[in-house]
């Protein structure tokens, strides 16, 4: 039997869809959120990917970092996490003495998947059979069992300060993100072991299309999600995690087009923070066919709607609950995003 528990790393379809919902007044949906999140002294914390409707009712906004951090500031009793389930997790992980739910418990993350605990325990004890002495450090999106599992976990707002704290007579292995690891081995100049994970809506940005809508607007800047492939970011003006993408656009007074290459739902964020500007989607093509296609919305993000965020609010469920591994999860975590 495993140490970690079922649940620990979502087994999901990468085209797994939301159930259609019976329709409701999106306003009326909200006051009543607003209603009960006073009611049952709940705060709501919204990734920059989910809907912006619900970042809208959402007391607090961010990135996997900002949200981590703001996650232990909060002072109600109950955390509503809309985003993914490695996120909810690292929120109760940071909280363990309050309720953290989550408004739909199969929204998981395929990069998360891309790496399961067991096989990344047997890959560690396979490396230091053959002489390696390394030390993981592990992407945010991860399950809390792989957390487990690491010396440090990074985000793409604070890997670079976190890699310069591994000593350097140590080589690194990068869990999972290949893409990600390869541009922090560049920027860093650390050679990593690197994980071959993905996200699947990273993955999907096409290089053609790209230059076709940059040509069809001149002047315009692409700005760029690290975990884009390298074809992607060798072609970009900015690379930066989603809260550093705001912080660029705020910083830039000129209006300018900007290409955004990240889930789509980020859009939101950027216009809310600097109106000044045009936000244009960079579009996803499908493997199968080779068409364009809108797959630049995560479908794990989109499990998140108003119903069931109001539904999970009224019920207290589906609740994270805590796991024996999350000590040594917490320990990682803590040292890594809050030290
Ligand atoms: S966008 Fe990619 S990395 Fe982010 S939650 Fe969705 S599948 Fe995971």
């Amino acid at each position: 039997m495993s140490e970690f528990a079922e649940n620990s790393t979502l087994k999901l379809s990468p085209l797994t869809v939301t159930e259609p919902e019976v329709y409701e007044d999106p306003l009326e949906l909200m006051d009543e959120i607003d209603r009960l999140k006073v009611e049952k002294d709940a705060t709501i914390l919204a990734h920059y990917y989910v809907d912006g409707e619900i970042q809208d009712v959402a007391d607090f906004n961010g990135d996997s970092l900002k949200l981590a951090r703001d996650a232990t500031q909060v002072s109600t009793s109950t955390i509503v996490f809309c985003g993914v389930h490695f996120m909810a997790e690292s929120a109760k992980i940071l909280n363990p003495e309050k309720t953290v739910l989550l408004p739909d418990l199969l929204a998981g993350c395929s990069l998360a998947e891309s790496c399961p605990a067991e096989k990344l325990a047997a890959y560690q004890a396979d490396l230091r059979a053959k002489g390696h002495d390394f030390e993981t450090v592990s992407y945010i999106n991860t399950s809390a069992a792989v957390k487990s599992l690491s010396d440090w976990i990074v985000t793409s707002g604070n890997a670079r300060e976190i890699i310069d704290r591994v000593p350097t007579d140590k080589e690194i292995l990068f869990v999972p993100d290949q893409h990600l690891g390869r541009y922090l081995s560049e920027v860093t100049g650390r050679e990593m072991i690197l994980w071959p994970g993905s996200c699947m809506v990273h993955e999907i940005f096409s290089i053609q299309d790209m230059r076709r809508v940059k040509k069809n607007n001149p002047g315009s800047q692409v700005i760029a999600h690290p975990e884009c492939p390298k074809s992607i970011l060798d072609e970009s003006d900015f690379i930066g995690g989603t809260e550093k993408m705001r912080r660029h656009v705020m910083e830039v007074t000129e209006p300018t087009t900007f290409l955004v290459a990240t889930e789509s739902a980020m859009i939101h964020p950027l216009e809310k923070a600097a109106p000044q500007h045009k936000f244009l989607p960079v579009p996803g093509v499908m493997e199968s066919t080779g068409e364009t296609c809108a797959c630049n919305r995560c479908p794990h993000m989109a499990r998140n709607t108003l119903q069931k965020l109001r539904d999970c609010l009224k019920t207290g469920q589906p609740e994270i609950a805590w796991q024996p591994y999350f000590e040594k999860a917490q320990e990682v975590l803590t040292r890594s995003l809050l030290q």
